[in-house]
């Protein structure tokens, strides 16, 4: 377990390193749309939802006023995404539970923030660390479990089982940037259907190198 948590560190150094201040890719101006954002890209590019947010944002600019939409209406603002329908039912009733239960402001919680419809425990994951710069956890989403299963940090598939081995691995100073970096590591150089071992930072340390 030592050499495992000290292949972390160096991991969680060279990362730091390669990627310094790792943000999502969701564009938004505030934690409104960031939380918008997050429950509009499950299972659905950042790049679609960026390309239907402008318009939603325009229309609907606060959870007070998304609180109010009529659901069909918000569906089609958002067709382009997978399971729209769904999405813009989770949306409207997020925004009602936000407007009653917490005066229209997103709580700093993740106990709090796992209460809101759309929102579990990934969502809140990124949603405290973009937002308010905290890390309670680390964010597993289909990036991080495949980079870190090439990396050795785990042997699990499953996302809560990741986090947790992740949680114990890494310092908890790290969680922050390795939650972003590892996402971004595994959407354009650790990339599912061919990684670019040639152009990675961790190719000297990654088990799975250049196999
Ligand atoms: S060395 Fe290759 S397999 Fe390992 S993390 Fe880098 S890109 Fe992925």
């Amino acid at each position: 377990m030592e050499n495992l948590n000290e292949k972390a560190e160096e991991i969680a150094r060279i990362l730091e390193k390669n990627y310094p201040n790792p943000k999502t890719e969701l564009v938004h101006a505030n934690e409104y749309e960031l939380a918008v954002s997050v429950v509009l890209s499950a299972q659905t590019t950042d790049k679609k939802v960026n390309q239907v947010t402008p318009a939603l944002f325009k229309e609907y600019p606060t959870w007070q006023v998304l609180s109010n939409a009529e659901v069909a209406d918000v569906a089609n603002f958002i067709r382009q995404v997978n399971f729209y329908k769904g999405k813009a039912q989770r949306l409207v009733k997020a925004a009602q539970r936000v407007v009653a239960e917490y005066e229209g402001v997103l709580p700093h919680s993740m106990e709090s923030l796992m209460t809101i419809p759309g929102i579990a425990r990934k969502s809140a994951n990124v949603i405290m660390q973009q937002a308010w710069g905290i890390a309670e956890g680390i964010v597993v989403d289909t990036h991080v479990i495949r980079v870190s299963n090439k990396l050795g940090l785990t042997i699990h598939k499953d996302p809560a089982k990741i986090e947790r081995d992740l949680m114990n691995i890494f310092p908890r100073k790290y969680w922050r940037n390795i939650s972003s970096a590892l996402v971004l590591h595994g959407r354009y150089i650790c990339i599912a259907r061919k990684p670019n071992c040639g152009e990675c930072c961790l190719n000297k340390i990654c088990p799975s190198a250049f196999k």
